[in-house]
Protein backbone atom coordinates (compact mmCIF):
# COMPACT_ATOMS: atom_id res chain seq x y z
CA UNK A 1 0.00 0.00 0.00
CA UNK A 2 1.44 3.55 -0.89
CA UNK A 3 1.46 5.77 1.89
CA UNK A 4 1.74 9.65 1.42
CA UNK A 5 2.36 11.63 4.46
CA UNK A 6 2.07 15.41 4.64
CA UNK A 7 5.94 15.36 5.97
CA UNK A 8 6.97 19.17 7.34
CA UNK A 9 8.92 20.99 4.94
CA UNK A 10 12.08 20.84 5.62
CA UNK A 11 11.79 17.35 7.09
CA UNK A 12 12.20 15.66 3.97
CA UNK A 13 15.05 12.73 3.77
CA UNK A 14 15.99 13.73 7.91
CA UNK A 15 17.12 10.55 9.60
CA UNK A 16 16.38 10.71 13.35
CA UNK A 17 20.08 11.74 14.96
CA UNK A 18 22.25 9.37 17.22
CA UNK A 19 25.38 7.99 17.53
CA UNK A 20 25.28 4.04 16.38
CA UNK A 21 24.66 2.03 19.67
CA UNK A 22 26.67 -0.86 19.44
CA UNK A 23 27.54 -3.92 21.71
CA UNK A 24 31.24 -4.09 21.71
CA UNK A 25 33.03 -4.24 24.84
CA UNK A 26 34.82 -0.89 25.23
CA UNK A 27 32.42 2.09 24.49
CA UNK A 28 33.73 5.29 24.09
CA UNK A 29 31.80 7.14 21.63
CA UNK A 30 29.27 9.07 23.74
CA UNK A 31 31.38 10.80 26.33
CA UNK A 32 29.42 9.10 28.94
CA UNK A 33 30.61 8.36 32.48
CA UNK A 34 32.32 5.04 32.85
CA UNK A 35 31.30 4.42 36.34
CA UNK A 36 28.25 3.17 37.39
CA UNK A 37 26.74 4.44 40.35
CA UNK A 38 27.98 2.49 43.50
CA UNK A 39 25.58 0.83 45.65
CA UNK A 40 24.74 3.08 48.30
CA UNK A 41 23.59 5.63 45.10
CA UNK A 42 21.43 3.17 44.07
CA UNK A 43 19.87 2.19 47.31
CA UNK A 44 19.29 5.87 47.97
CA UNK A 45 18.01 6.14 44.00
CA UNK A 46 15.53 2.80 45.01
CA UNK A 47 14.55 4.55 47.64
CA UNK A 48 13.68 7.71 46.86
CA UNK A 49 11.89 5.96 43.63
CA UNK A 50 9.43 3.89 45.62
CA UNK A 51 8.58 6.96 47.97
CA UNK A 52 7.79 8.78 44.59
CA UNK A 53 5.47 6.09 43.51
CA UNK A 54 3.23 5.82 46.32
CA UNK A 55 1.91 9.19 44.87
CA UNK A 56 2.19 8.35 41.04
CA UNK A 57 -2.03 8.78 40.67
CA UNK A 58 -0.91 12.27 41.13
CA UNK A 59 0.54 14.39 38.76
CA UNK A 60 3.97 15.51 39.49
CA UNK A 61 5.18 19.33 40.43
CA UNK A 62 4.89 21.23 37.63
CA UNK A 63 7.44 23.43 38.72
CA UNK A 64 9.66 21.18 41.26
CA UNK A 65 10.82 23.65 43.57
CA UNK A 66 12.90 21.10 45.62
CA UNK A 67 14.74 20.22 42.60
CA UNK A 68 15.47 23.27 41.92
CA UNK A 69 16.87 24.56 44.96
CA UNK A 70 18.96 21.09 45.15
CA UNK A 71 20.08 22.18 41.59
CA UNK A 72 21.20 25.50 42.95
CA UNK A 73 22.95 24.11 46.13
CA UNK A 74 25.41 22.02 43.36
CA UNK A 75 26.23 24.74 41.79
CA UNK A 76 26.75 26.92 44.66
CA UNK A 77 29.58 24.78 45.65
CA UNK A 78 30.71 23.63 42.19
CA UNK A 79 31.28 26.92 40.92
CA UNK A 80 30.49 29.08 43.85
CA UNK A 81 28.01 31.77 43.91
CA UNK A 82 24.47 30.63 44.76
CA UNK A 83 21.73 31.14 42.61
CA UNK A 84 17.71 31.85 43.80
CA UNK A 85 15.82 28.64 43.05
CA UNK A 86 13.77 30.64 40.79
CA UNK A 87 16.83 31.36 38.33
CA UNK A 88 17.27 27.61 37.70
CA UNK A 89 15.39 25.53 35.31
CA UNK A 90 15.54 21.76 34.51
CA UNK A 91 14.22 18.96 31.99
CA UNK A 92 14.62 15.65 30.48
CA UNK A 93 18.63 16.38 29.27
CA UNK A 94 19.83 19.61 28.45
CA UNK A 95 18.68 18.67 24.74
CA UNK A 96 14.80 19.92 25.88
CA UNK A 97 16.04 22.50 27.77
CA UNK A 98 17.84 23.80 24.59
CA UNK A 99 14.54 23.24 22.96
CA UNK A 100 12.93 25.23 25.57
CA UNK A 101 15.20 28.19 24.98
CA UNK A 102 14.70 28.19 21.17
CA UNK A 103 10.97 27.43 21.34
CA UNK A 104 10.69 30.76 23.68
CA UNK A 105 13.05 32.93 21.94
CA UNK A 106 13.51 31.17 18.55
CA UNK A 107 10.98 30.39 15.95
CA UNK A 108 10.32 31.27 11.99
CA UNK A 109 11.78 34.93 11.28
CA UNK A 110 14.40 34.11 13.89
CA UNK A 111 18.28 33.28 13.78
CA UNK A 112 20.25 31.12 15.89
CA UNK A 113 23.92 31.44 15.77
CA UNK A 114 26.88 29.27 16.55
CA UNK A 115 30.43 29.07 15.88
CA UNK A 116 31.46 25.23 14.09
CA UNK A 117 32.96 22.78 14.81
CA UNK A 118 30.48 22.11 17.35
CA UNK A 119 27.87 19.84 18.71
CA UNK A 120 25.61 18.58 16.23
CA UNK A 121 22.31 18.55 17.78
CA UNK A 122 22.48 22.56 17.39
CA UNK A 123 20.75 22.50 13.84
CA UNK A 124 18.24 20.14 15.03
CA UNK A 125 16.93 22.04 17.58
CA UNK A 126 16.70 24.90 14.94
CA UNK A 127 15.26 22.69 12.60
CA UNK A 128 12.31 21.68 14.79
CA UNK A 129 11.67 25.36 16.03
CA UNK A 130 11.08 26.70 12.29
CA UNK A 131 14.09 29.21 13.58
CA UNK A 132 17.28 29.99 10.90
CA UNK A 133 20.51 28.46 11.98
CA UNK A 134 23.58 30.51 11.52
CA UNK A 135 27.43 29.30 12.19
CA UNK A 136 30.39 30.95 11.64
CA UNK A 137 34.04 29.10 11.86
CA UNK A 138 36.31 28.66 15.20
CA UNK A 139 39.42 30.16 15.34
CA UNK A 140 42.24 26.94 14.33
CA UNK A 141 42.56 26.47 17.91
CA UNK A 142 39.01 26.14 18.40
CA UNK A 143 38.08 29.39 20.36
CA UNK A 144 36.08 32.55 19.02
CA UNK A 145 37.04 35.64 17.85
CA UNK A 146 34.66 38.14 19.49
CA UNK A 147 35.56 40.42 16.71
CA UNK A 148 33.90 38.47 14.67
CA UNK A 149 31.58 36.95 16.62
CA UNK A 150 30.10 40.91 17.02
CA UNK A 151 30.70 41.70 13.73
CA UNK A 152 28.22 38.06 13.38
CA UNK A 153 25.81 39.16 15.60
CA UNK A 154 25.11 42.80 14.32
CA UNK A 155 25.09 41.68 10.42
CA UNK A 156 22.24 38.53 11.58
CA UNK A 157 21.12 40.08 14.99
CA UNK A 158 20.25 36.63 16.08
CA UNK A 159 17.30 35.57 18.87
CA UNK A 160 20.00 33.14 20.38
CA UNK A 161 23.73 32.68 20.30
CA UNK A 162 24.68 29.39 21.44
CA UNK A 163 28.42 28.46 22.13
CA UNK A 164 29.26 25.47 23.42
CA UNK A 165 32.38 25.73 26.55
CA UNK A 166 33.90 22.90 26.60
CA UNK A 167 33.14 22.78 23.00
CA UNK A 168 31.67 19.43 21.56
CA UNK A 169 34.01 17.75 19.58
CA UNK A 170 37.16 19.73 20.28
CA UNK A 171 37.14 20.34 24.05
CA UNK A 172 37.67 23.80 24.33
CA UNK A 173 36.54 26.36 27.17
CA UNK A 174 36.31 29.51 25.89
CA UNK A 175 37.77 32.33 28.08
CA UNK A 176 35.78 34.76 30.36
CA UNK A 177 36.59 37.62 28.87
CA UNK A 178 35.25 36.71 25.51
CA UNK A 179 32.14 35.63 26.33
CA UNK A 180 31.67 38.82 28.60
CA UNK A 181 32.49 40.33 25.05
CA UNK A 182 30.08 38.73 22.97
CA UNK A 183 27.73 39.23 25.92
CA UNK A 184 28.28 43.23 25.35
CA UNK A 185 27.73 42.22 21.28
CA UNK A 186 24.55 40.54 22.23
CA UNK A 187 22.79 43.37 23.43
CA UNK A 188 20.19 45.68 22.11
CA UNK A 189 21.41 43.52 18.99
CA UNK A 190 18.79 40.81 18.97
CA UNK A 191 15.61 40.82 16.96
CA UNK A 192 13.17 43.65 16.90
CA UNK A 193 10.88 43.56 19.94
CA UNK A 194 7.45 42.30 19.22
CA UNK A 195 4.80 44.76 19.62
CA UNK A 196 3.50 45.40 23.06
CA UNK A 197 7.00 44.31 24.38
CA UNK A 198 9.84 46.16 25.61
CA UNK A 199 11.70 47.85 23.27
CA UNK A 200 14.59 50.59 23.06
CA UNK A 201 13.93 52.59 26.23
CA UNK A 202 12.32 55.08 23.74
CA UNK A 203 8.41 53.69 23.86
CA UNK A 204 8.80 52.09 20.33
CA UNK A 205 9.52 49.23 19.26
CA UNK A 206 13.49 48.18 19.07
CA UNK A 207 15.61 45.78 19.19
CA UNK A 208 15.74 42.98 21.75
CA UNK A 209 19.18 41.70 23.71
CA UNK A 210 20.00 38.48 22.01
CA UNK A 211 20.01 35.47 24.87
CA UNK A 212 23.54 34.04 24.73
CA UNK A 213 23.43 30.46 26.01
CA UNK A 214 26.54 28.73 27.20
CA UNK A 215 26.07 25.35 26.76
CA UNK A 216 28.34 23.58 29.97
CA UNK A 217 27.70 20.45 29.92
CA UNK A 218 31.07 19.46 30.31
CA UNK A 219 31.99 22.30 32.51
CA UNK A 220 33.09 19.46 36.09
CA UNK A 221 36.04 18.27 33.57
CA UNK A 222 37.20 22.12 33.41
CA UNK A 223 41.23 22.25 34.24
CA UNK A 224 42.03 24.33 37.39
CA UNK A 225 41.80 27.80 37.34
CA UNK A 226 39.04 27.65 34.18
CA UNK A 227 36.25 29.49 35.37
CA UNK A 228 32.58 28.73 34.58
CA UNK A 229 30.23 31.50 32.94
CA UNK A 230 28.22 31.18 35.96
CA UNK A 231 30.32 33.94 37.26
CA UNK A 232 28.83 36.15 34.93
CA UNK A 233 25.11 35.65 36.84
CA UNK A 234 26.13 35.67 40.11
CA UNK A 235 25.23 39.63 41.03
CA UNK A 236 22.01 39.96 38.86
CA UNK A 237 24.07 40.91 35.82
CA UNK A 238 23.60 39.28 32.24
CA UNK A 239 19.72 39.27 32.07
CA UNK A 240 20.19 37.67 28.70
CA UNK A 241 22.60 34.88 29.97
CA UNK A 242 21.26 31.53 30.05
CA UNK A 243 24.16 28.68 31.14
CA UNK A 244 23.11 24.80 30.82
CA UNK A 245 24.50 21.96 32.39
CA UNK A 246 23.74 18.32 32.68
CA UNK A 247 23.83 15.25 34.96
CA UNK A 248 24.48 13.21 32.17
CA UNK A 249 28.43 13.64 32.12
CA UNK A 250 30.56 14.11 35.31
CA UNK A 251 27.58 13.30 37.53
CA UNK A 252 27.45 9.37 35.81
CA UNK A 253 23.51 9.80 35.35
CA UNK A 254 23.01 9.98 31.74
CA UNK A 255 20.06 7.29 31.82
CA UNK A 256 18.44 9.68 34.30
CA UNK A 257 17.94 12.67 31.44
CA UNK A 258 18.23 15.54 33.78
CA UNK A 259 19.31 18.20 32.10
CA UNK A 260 19.20 22.46 33.91
CA UNK A 261 19.96 25.80 33.18
CA UNK A 262 20.91 28.81 35.11
CA UNK A 263 20.01 32.51 34.29
CA UNK A 264 17.38 35.37 35.02
CA UNK A 265 14.22 34.71 36.76
CA UNK A 266 12.80 36.61 33.66
CA UNK A 267 14.28 34.17 30.84
CA UNK A 268 13.75 30.65 33.38
CA UNK A 269 9.75 31.99 33.47
CA UNK A 270 10.05 32.74 30.00
CA UNK A 271 10.63 29.13 29.25
CA UNK A 272 8.07 27.87 31.72
CA UNK A 273 5.91 29.27 29.37
CA UNK A 274 6.56 26.89 26.31
CA UNK A 275 7.04 23.69 28.28
CA UNK A 276 4.74 21.07 28.66
CA UNK A 277 2.50 20.73 31.96
CA UNK A 278 4.27 18.18 33.86
CA UNK A 279 7.54 17.65 31.62
CA UNK A 280 9.20 16.32 34.66
CA UNK A 281 8.19 13.17 35.71
CA UNK A 282 8.20 12.29 39.65
CA UNK A 283 10.44 9.53 39.27
CA UNK A 284 13.01 11.92 37.49
CA UNK A 285 12.52 14.31 40.11
CA UNK A 286 13.19 12.20 42.89
CA UNK A 287 15.72 10.23 41.12
CA UNK A 288 17.94 13.54 41.05
CA UNK A 289 17.18 14.75 43.97
CA UNK A 290 18.65 11.45 45.15
CA UNK A 291 21.87 11.69 43.49
CA UNK A 292 22.39 14.80 44.17
CA UNK A 293 23.10 13.55 47.14
CA UNK A 294 25.81 11.78 46.45
CA UNK A 295 27.62 14.67 44.40
CA UNK A 296 30.80 13.89 46.56
CA UNK A 297 31.49 10.38 45.76
CA UNK A 298 30.54 11.44 42.20
CA UNK A 299 32.88 14.04 41.74
CA UNK A 300 35.75 11.82 43.19
CA UNK A 301 35.59 10.13 39.68
CA UNK A 302 35.48 13.51 37.94
CA UNK A 303 39.14 13.87 39.38
CA UNK A 304 40.50 10.64 38.04
CA UNK A 305 38.77 10.92 34.37
CA UNK A 306 40.72 14.21 34.59
CA UNK A 307 43.82 12.72 34.89
CA UNK A 308 43.38 9.95 32.49
CA UNK A 309 42.46 12.73 29.73
CA UNK A 310 45.31 14.30 30.04
CA UNK A 311 47.37 11.65 30.12
CA UNK A 312 45.62 10.57 27.43
CA UNK A 313 46.68 13.74 25.40
CA UNK A 314 50.47 13.25 26.01
CA UNK A 315 50.36 9.89 25.09
CA UNK A 316 48.73 10.57 21.31
CA UNK A 317 51.23 13.19 20.91
CA UNK A 318 54.10 11.15 21.83
CA UNK A 319 52.47 8.91 18.94
CA UNK A 320 52.93 11.47 16.34
CA UNK A 321 49.18 12.60 16.49
CA UNK A 322 47.62 15.91 17.24
CA UNK A 323 45.74 15.63 19.98
CA UNK A 324 44.10 18.97 21.43
CA UNK A 325 44.17 20.28 24.67
CA UNK A 326 40.55 19.42 26.90
CA UNK A 327 38.55 20.72 28.87
CA UNK A 328 35.90 17.93 28.51
CA UNK A 329 35.94 14.23 28.94
CA UNK A 330 36.95 13.49 25.73
CA UNK A 331 40.29 14.37 23.36
CA UNK A 332 39.93 15.17 19.37
CA UNK A 333 42.64 13.78 17.69
CA UNK A 334 44.57 12.40 14.55
CA UNK A 335 44.43 13.70 11.52
CA UNK A 336 44.07 10.67 9.82
CA UNK A 337 44.28 10.33 5.95
CA UNK A 338 41.15 7.91 6.10
CA UNK A 339 39.36 8.77 9.63
CA UNK A 340 36.67 5.89 9.06
CA UNK A 341 39.33 2.99 8.14
CA UNK A 342 40.59 4.04 11.74
CA UNK A 343 37.20 4.15 13.15
CA UNK A 344 36.96 0.72 11.63
CA UNK A 345 39.75 -0.91 12.74
CA UNK A 346 39.73 0.30 16.23
CA UNK A 347 36.04 -1.18 16.16
CA UNK A 348 37.35 -4.43 15.01
CA UNK A 349 38.98 -4.27 17.80
CA UNK A 350 36.17 -3.92 20.16
CA UNK A 351 36.74 -0.35 20.83
CA UNK A 352 33.91 2.34 19.71
CA UNK A 353 34.78 5.81 19.38
CA UNK A 354 33.26 8.26 17.35
CA UNK A 355 34.33 9.91 13.52
CA UNK A 356 32.95 13.44 14.63
CA UNK A 357 34.72 17.10 14.13
CA UNK A 358 36.98 18.41 11.83
CA UNK A 359 37.89 16.60 8.43
CA UNK A 360 40.40 13.33 9.52
CA UNK A 361 39.60 13.68 13.38
CA UNK A 362 38.13 11.17 15.58
CA UNK A 363 36.89 12.16 19.06
CA UNK A 364 37.66 9.15 22.15
CA UNK A 365 35.56 9.98 25.29
CA UNK A 366 37.25 9.22 28.24
CA UNK A 367 36.66 5.82 29.88
CA UNK A 368 38.13 4.00 33.26
CA UNK A 369 42.16 2.82 33.02
CA UNK A 370 41.51 -0.79 31.69
CA UNK A 371 39.19 0.80 29.24
CA UNK A 372 41.97 3.49 27.91
CA UNK A 373 44.86 0.87 27.64
CA UNK A 374 42.11 -1.28 25.71
CA UNK A 375 42.43 1.86 23.34
CA UNK A 376 45.75 2.47 23.65
CA UNK A 377 47.00 -0.50 22.62
CA UNK A 378 43.84 -1.04 20.02
CA UNK A 379 45.21 2.47 18.29
CA UNK A 380 48.76 0.86 18.51
CA UNK A 381 47.99 -2.02 16.78
CA UNK A 382 45.91 0.15 13.71
CA UNK A 383 48.73 2.38 13.77
CA UNK A 384 51.21 -0.57 13.98
CA UNK A 385 49.57 -1.75 11.02
CA UNK A 386 49.29 -5.39 12.85
CA UNK A 387 45.69 -6.44 11.75
CA UNK A 388 43.35 -6.36 8.84
CA UNK A 389 43.79 -2.45 8.13
CA UNK A 390 46.60 -0.05 8.20
CA UNK A 391 45.74 3.78 7.99
CA UNK A 392 48.43 6.00 8.14
CA UNK A 393 48.29 9.57 9.60
CA UNK A 394 47.90 11.69 7.58
CA UNK A 395 50.11 15.42 7.18
CA UNK A 396 48.96 17.76 9.58
CA UNK A 397 47.00 21.03 7.53
CA UNK A 398 47.95 24.39 7.68
N1 LIG B 1 25.49 19.78 24.99
C1 LIG B 1 26.60 19.18 24.55
C2 LIG B 1 27.75 20.05 24.13
C3 LIG B 1 26.67 17.79 24.49
O1 LIG B 1 27.78 17.20 24.01
C4 LIG B 1 25.56 17.02 24.91
C5 LIG B 1 25.56 15.51 24.90
N2 LIG B 1 26.27 14.88 23.95
C6 LIG B 1 24.43 17.69 25.34
C7 LIG B 1 24.42 19.07 25.38
C8 LIG B 1 23.16 16.96 25.73
O2 LIG B 1 23.24 16.30 26.89
P1 LIG B 1 21.96 15.76 27.69
O3 LIG B 1 20.75 15.98 26.84
O4 LIG B 1 22.24 14.34 27.94
O5 LIG B 1 21.90 16.59 28.93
Amino acid sequence: MSISLPLRPGLEGETPYGAPELDVPVRLNVNENPYPPSPAVIESIATAVAQAATGLNRYPERDFPDLRAALADYLAAESGGRLDPTRIWAANGSNEIMLHVLQAFGGPGRTCLTFTPTYSMYPEYARDTLTEYATRPRRADFTIDAEGAAAAIEELHPAVVVLASPNNPTGTALPLADIQAILGSARGNGPIATVGARGGGDGRPGRTDCVVVIDEAYAEFRRPGVPSALELLVDGANPHLAVTRTMSKAFGAAGLRLGYLAASRELVDALRVVRLPYHLSALTQAAALAALDHREELMGQVASLRSERDALVAWLRGRGCTAHESDANFVLFGPFEDRDAVFAALLERGVLIRVVGPEGYLRVSIGTPDEMEAFRSALDGVLAGTGPRAPRAAAERP
